[in-house]
């Protein structure tokens, strides 16, 4: 029997940074299995937000709880070892193989088996020749298909992605997204997707969050969000792709 989905909940989180609120009393439950896309501005405070669940920010005030348990209780290595974590940058070590890349959380956690890499690669459907490759040899998206294969290696059941296909052309980051999507499916992925980008988080989420000057303003569903609802600002976002599909249909010959 595969572990039940985590769910997630922020408790009157915020953070600051001097006069900077960059988190504002954020409350907002994150039920297991589910997929929510943060979406907002540059600045409005969706990675700091993320940062939250693993630690990478301490709030100035409020917790984070994942099925009900504070995550500032116990130690942050072993929590990070829950919460895959892959960000635009990518943050592969240039100087490791994809397969030694792949299980430093494994070899950390003194839990590595080589049969691990060519189950991973399969996951995020690479091809097991690439074990032995320096990242430097890789496209965007194998990059990418790395990174995520290693977040999710010790086994987490919480996937935290941060403009994770920002960097990618749109081809191979709308074919990335599906595949994430799919992964999220078959492991019962609790799955939090930061993105500045409202067609994808209609495309790829079960719910939508709207982030502005550090508060959620809009909390809805893509089917809600499409028929109109979820408040001025989240249909301001709403609108561009919606203009950008009017716009190409309109040059049909
Ligand atoms: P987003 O992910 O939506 O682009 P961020 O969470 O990165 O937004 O940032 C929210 C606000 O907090 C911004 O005003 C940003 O400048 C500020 N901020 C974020 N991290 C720091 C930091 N380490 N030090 C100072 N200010 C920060």
């Amino acid at each position: 029997m595969p572990a039940l989905s985590p769910t997630l909940a922020f408790e009157g989180v915020t953070r600051r940074y001097g006069a900077t609120v960059a988190v504002d009393d954020v409350s907002v439950q994150i039920v297991g299995g589910s997929f929510v896309a943060l979406v907002g501005a540059s600045g409005s405070g969706k990675s700091t937000l993320l940062k939250t669940i693993n630690r990478l920010v301490e709030p100035s005030a409020g917790r984070v709880t994942i099925d009900g348990a504070d995550v500032a209780d116990g130690p942050a290595p072993a929590l990070r070892r829950r919460i895959g974590y892959v960000f635009q940058t990518i943050g592969l070590f240039p100087h490791m193989t994809v397969a030694e890349n792949i299980t430093v959380p494994l070899r950390i956690a003194g839990r590595h088996k080589p049969e691990r890499v060519g189950e991973l690669l399969d996951l995020v459907d690479l091809s097991r020749e690439v074990a032995g490759r320096m990242p430097d040899a890789l496209s965007g998206g194998q990059r990418q298909r790395v990174a995520i294969a290693r977040a999710l290696a010790p086994g987490a059941k919480v996937l935290l992605l941060d403009e994770a296909f920002g960097a990618l052309d749109p081809v191979t980051r709308d074919a990335l997204g599906t595949e994430i999507r799919r992964l999220h499916e078959r492991l019962g992925l609790t799955t939090i997707l930061v993105t500045h980008d409202m067609a994808e988080a209609l495309l790829l989420a079960d719910r939508v969050l709207v982030m502005k000057a550090g508060r959620i303003v809009a909390d809805a569903t893509p089917g809600e969000l499409l028929a109109g609802q979820g408040g001025a600002d989240a249909q301001a976002l709403v609108q561009v792709p919606r203009d950008q599909a009017a716009r190409l249909a309109a040059l049909k010959p």
